[in-house]
């Protein structure tokens, strides 16, 4: 039955010329093995853009395709705690941790938030406890993910690795110049003061000198309390912090709470490709963010510093 509704679904193409089956955890991912594998992939994602990507029901049909996929390439650390169940139930011990099909995209990626003392026993469970996940928010790091796509791509069609590097040298032209064309959107902003809800910025607010000074989440994955929120707010007050960074799927009500008694404007940056309409690909996710910053920042000059 599965079978069936695969056979009717897939497109034809001729034999021989199977498209490489790859699944990822993000649809960040899901780009950057496009970019590298163009025609030659037929790539699914995990996670909806639009949800919280640490928290991720993987639904059955999903599950199938994880079972045939050539290769697993997911964003790493612990950005994926759901990952394990779906790997658990898929039964593929060639795509397990470790295993040369399951590409762990942040291998290569220098990491921020390392140092912190994050496996705290008073706090329990949290998230990033290796280091922040959502690396692939700084632009330059799609330098090391697409190098790691296009090892795991070549070795399971070697034939094809002239094909995947020059996929990924015209990629990477593209990305220069869309790194130099956002540094100089946002140049004149470099040092405007930020909260954030979750700690997903870090690596965008380094490239590009955005300083966040505090997270809505005391811990990330964990929910504010009544007094922290009041703290936070306070705080904003007294340094005069008028910039809100949220997320899509941030509670509204709490970003009100902040955003009102902080006095701050909340502006909601997209942190994955097809989250927003604009953000077809990696490349546009950056020129929507930038763009949706910078119009923000021009608009209120006093939001800055
Ligand atoms: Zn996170």
């Amino acid at each position: 039955m599965l079978a069936l509704a695969l056979a009717l679904t897939a497109p034809a193409r001729p034999a021989g010329h199977e498209r490489l089956p790859v699944v990822t955890t993000s649809t960040d991912l899901k780009s950057l093995v496009e970019e590298v594998g163009g025609p030659q992939v037929e790539v699914e994602s995990l996670a909806p853009p639009t949800q919280d990507p640490h928290a991720i029901e993987v639904k059955p049909g999903q599950l199938a395709r994880l079972k045939q996929a050539a290769l697993l390439v997911r964003v790493g650390l612990d950005h994926e705690p759901w990952l394990a169940r779906a790997l658990a139930a898929a039964g593929e011990p060639r795509l397990a941790p470790g295993a040369p099909a399951n590409v762990d995209a942040s291998r290569g990626v220098p990491l921020l938030q390392t140092e912190t003392p994050r496996l705290r026993a008073d706090r329990g469970v949290h998230l990033h406890a290796l280091g922040n996940t959502h690396y692939w928010l700084d632009p330059e790091n799609a330098r090391p993910i697409t190098a790691a796509i296009l090892d795991a791509l070549a070795r399971e069609r070697p034939s094809e690795r002239d094909r995947f590097e020059a996929n990924r040298r015209r990629f990477l032209e593209r990305l220069d110049a869309g790194i130099a064309r956002w540094a100089n959107t946002l140049a004149p902003y470099r040092g405007t003061r930020a909260v954030a809800v979750h700690e997903t910025w870090p690596y965008f607010a380094e490239r590009f000198g955005l300083v966040i000074v505090a997270t809505v989440e005391p811990v990330p994955g964990v929910p504010p309390s009544p007094a922290t929120l009041a703290v936070l707010i306070k705080r904003m007050r007294v340094t005069g912090v008028r910039l809100l960074l949220a997320e899509p799927y941030s509670n509204e009500s709490v970003l009100r709470e902040v955003a009102d008694g902080g006095g701050a404007r909340i502006v909601t940056l997209v942190p994955s490709v097809g989250a927003d309409p604009a953000a077809s690909d990696y490349l546009a996710l950056f020129d929507l963010n930038v763009g949706r910053l910078a119009e923000a920042l021009a608009a209120r000059p006093e939001l800055d510093k």
